[in-house]
């Protein structure tokens, strides 16, 4: 039986690192499957699917800046590496039956669609999840920004952030702080203000200015996707 949600679309932000399992590098197809699963769930409850992966578990634009590489460059890098991040995702999801789209910000027609606003909406009406990669297409930019910026884009009732090892937003780390408390929700400013670990303080400044809900939830839970849209589980609203 399939559960209910008032949700007919969203977004769903995982950073690159969720799709590495436990190799610390690169990508663990049991683990893009079992996330892909996740998806299939709640694509199945009927609701539209926009994504945003990000990249850092090949490639960060800052980390390689730091080794002295330019940023710009290193930061189309980083870009390309959430590219090959879709491209997993996107083969996955159809291994179960659920058909998508590759939306790259970077032109690259041969391996994504470009991105074309409407005709992006036009695949979510037709139930395609889109899977939006190369991030903004912009250096100095990160893939919160981009998940915030779609969300805005495609008109999505919330943006869900897809964490590993936490159920929420902490006012302090849960791993280093025992008496650390999760929020169950808690104001944009709030946020910034206190530099909450949640998505960085652009991604929080679009979504507040156009009142994006965002939803940070554990996704290693199994179900995890699912049951937070269908009202169930923890998870910390920022709004
Ligand atoms: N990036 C960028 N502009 C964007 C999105 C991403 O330059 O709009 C680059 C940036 O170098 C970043 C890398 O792509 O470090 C990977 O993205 P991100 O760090 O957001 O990945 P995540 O931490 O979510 O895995």
């Amino acid at each position: 039986e399939i559960p209910q949600t008032t949700y007919k679309r969203v977004l769903l932000k995982i950073s690159g690192e969720a799709l590495m399992g436990d190799q610390g590098y690169g990508l663990h197809p049991p683990t893009v499957e079992r996330i892909a699963r996740e998806i299939k769930s709640v694509h199945d409850m009927g609701v539209e699917i926009c994504m945003v992966i990000g990249g850092g578990n090949i490639f960060r634009g800052l980390a390689g800046s730091a080794q002295g590489m330019e940023r710009t460059t290193a930061d189309y890098m980083g870009m390309l590496a959430t590219v090959m991040n879709a491209l997993a995702m996107q083969s996955s999801l159809e291994e179960l039956g659920v058909f998508t789209r590759v939306i790259s910000a970077i032109r690259m027609d041969e391996v994504a669609e470009p991105y074309i606003r409407r005709r992006a909406v036009r695949h979510l009406e037709k139930k395609r999840v889109c899977i939006f990669a190369a991030g903004t297409g912009n250096p100095y930019f990160t893939t919160d920004t981009a998940s915030a910026l779609r969300a805005n884009e495609m008109a999505c009732e919330a943006l869900f952030m897809g964490k590993n090892g936490t159920d929420g937003v902490y006012d302090s780390d849960p791993r280093t702080n025992p008496n650390a408390k999760r929020y169950d929700s808690v104001s944009y400013d709030d946020v910034l203000v206190k530099n909450l670990k949640v998505m960085d303080a652009s991604a929080i400044a679009l979504s507040r200015d156009n009142n994006l809900p965002i939803i940070v939830f554990p996704l290693d839970e199994p179900g995890g996707f699912r049951g937070i849209l269908a009202g169930q589980g923890t998870y910390t609203k920022v709004g």
